[in-house]
């Protein structure tokens, strides 16, 4: 097995679509794609002399490239290391390192923070910058065949995004990565011929682990020219390519609704937003979904588990209907197909439903470990689960709903206070537009509720107002005792809040 038969086919198959667009325009059919990449894979194995296996690191903004090179890494039978552009040079530094990248292609403006910071790593061989001559002329090389890989061969070490700690490097294998594919079709949504995705978030995450169902299926994938998340620049490029779909955290949903020119945006050729990589607050899906109508779909999964744990479909998001269509709605759905769930105690032991603990993963897209970190590995998978680390309870019908990570669960006086929904009640204050809730110890209560609020430009709201909300939804003893107003949260490089920088006191 290996991934790269699906673009392989889709070259044979579809070969005279658009593969690529930059902005509204062709940059590659399907026919082109395969070739330069079956080029590119010829020029790792012959010009650089590359082994199976060997890592091969990419530092790179969105763009033609990142995709031709993905596919070329896993024709070669060569390991992917998609690393965040927006990181700092000295993580990139970090993570090329830890992973042991014998090749970096980086984007030019990228390679000059880069350079003078990789000289003493030893297994790293050369950066190469993308869009240089160079770089062209190792499309001309002698096309190679797919190289065989098994199943649980490595094809993609994904550095989380970890809100603590260094990243670690899930490896997810081709079994992985062909399971995620797999469950797009069978969970998230369907793929048709002349449908495309649009690429506004980054693809070393996501937005890149949804390119493979997109190759598997012929469609197009369409690069914003700004090579980022621009909110008008979707609204422009939306009516040159059908049948699109987005994926994104839900800070950019809320980014996309809140524009200006949403109201009046041509919204036709929008064919579905998938959300999914933090918690999605009602009231913003209840904005969404009367913004752009019932083209939402939710997915909830972690590096360790690429985008593969949980879904909640299109039809759930309009089955007003059902008796129970707040609570899924405020669910992240069904386990997808291939994988099962259990909410376990503090031992592992399964527990009911209606009662809240760890969520524990098992199937073919969980990882097989962290690279180079046996002693992690062992225990984030003892027992043949994947310990998400997430704290969750399912209902009757298999739909589970997320409370948080267990290191944000809130004990004060004893009693367990789940952050998202004090954060949810928060947030039903329209004056509200962000807000996050963390503990501070207490020497009497062990932990304090307090609440980090961003108010709406030009809005007013005061402590008092807060605390109603939170009086009119919650038990008592989960309202804030403290309120702080600031004018924005801490965010790492992927749009999450970093929550550990609001748990030190202030004296005020
Ligand atoms: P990462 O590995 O960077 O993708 O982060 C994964 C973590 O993001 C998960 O363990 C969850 O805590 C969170 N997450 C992912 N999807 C969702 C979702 N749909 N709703 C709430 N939290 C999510």
């Amino acid at each position: 097995m290996n991934l790269a038969h699906l673009l392989v086919r889709a070259g044979q198959g579809q070969g005279s679509e658009t593969a690529v667009a930059v902005g509204a325009t062709r940059w590659a059919t399907y026919e082109r794609l395969a070739q330069r990449s079956a080029a590119l894979a010829g020029a790792l194995t012959g010009r650089f002399g590359l082994a199976l296996g060997d890592r091969v690191a990419l530092v790179q903004h969105n763009g033609p490239a990142y995709i031709e090179l993905i596919w070329a890494i896993w024709h070669a039978g060569m390991v992917a290391v998609p690393i965040n552009a927006k990181l700092h040079p000295k993580e990139h530094a970090y993570i090329l390192e830890q992973s042991g990248a014998s090749l970096c292609f980086s984007s030019e403006d990228l390679a000059t923070g880069l350079a003078p910071l990789v000289t003493g790593l030893t297994e790293l061989r050369e950066l190469i910058e993308v869009g240089r001559p160079a770089y062209e002329k190792l499309v001309d090389a002698e096309p190679i065949e797919v190289i065989a890989r098994a199943p649980d061969d490595l094809a993609w070490l994904f550095y989380t995004s970890g809100t603590t700690g260094r990243p670690k490097g899930a490896m997810l294998s081709h079994r992985n990565l062909m399971t995620m594919t797999l469950c797009y079709f069978a969970d998230v949504d369907q793929i048709a011929p002349g449908d495309g995705i649009l690429h506004a978030a980054p693809l070393s995450h996501g937005s890149g682990l949804y390119g493979l169902p997109h190759i598997a299926a012929g469609a197009c994938h369409v690069i914003p020219e700004s090579r980022g998340f621009d909110p008008a620049e979707v609204f422009a490029l939306l009516p040159a390519h059908p049948g699109i779909a987005l994926f994104g955290a839900p800070t950019m949903v809320k980014r996309l609704v809140e524009h200006p020119a949403a109201g009046a945006a041509d919204t036709r050729n929008l064919k579905t937003v998938i959300y999914g990589g933090g918690p999605m607050y009602l009231v913003d899906l209840e904005q969404a979904m009367a913004c752009f109508g019932n083209k939402f779909a939710q997915i909830y999964g972690q590096g360790e588990s690429p985008m593969t744990i949980t879904a909640l479909d299109k039809a759930a998001h309009g089955d007003h209907e059902h008796p129970r269509y707040w609570q899924r709605l405020a669910s992240v759905g069904q386990a997808q197909s291939a994988v099962e769930i259990r909410i376990a105690d503090d031992e592992d032991r399964a527990l009911p439903p209606g009662e809240t603990g760890e969520v524990l993963v098992r199937g073919d897209s969980v990882m097989l470990g962290y690279w180079r970190d046996p002693e992690t590995s062992a225990r984030t998978l003892a027992g043949g689960w994947l310990h998400t680390g997430d704290l969750g309870a399912l209902d009757e019908d298999g739909f589970l709903t997320l409370k948080d990570r267990s290191k944000d669960l809130i004990i004060s006086g004893g009693a367990n206070i789940y952050p998202r929904e004090v954060e949810e009640a928060i947030l039903s204050e329209p004056a509200v537009e962000e807000c996050a809730v963390v503990g501070w110890s207490h020497p009497e209560w062990g932990e304090e509720v307090v609440a980090f609020v961003v108010v709406a430009p030009g809005a007013e709201v005061t402590p008092e107002a807060l605390d109603r909300a939170c009086l009119d939804r919650l038990a008592r003893f989960k309202r804030p005792r403290r309120y702080r107003f600031v004018e924005r949260l801490p965010k790492n490089n992927y749009g999450k809040v970093v929550k550990a920088e609001l748990r030190t006191p202030d004296t005020n």
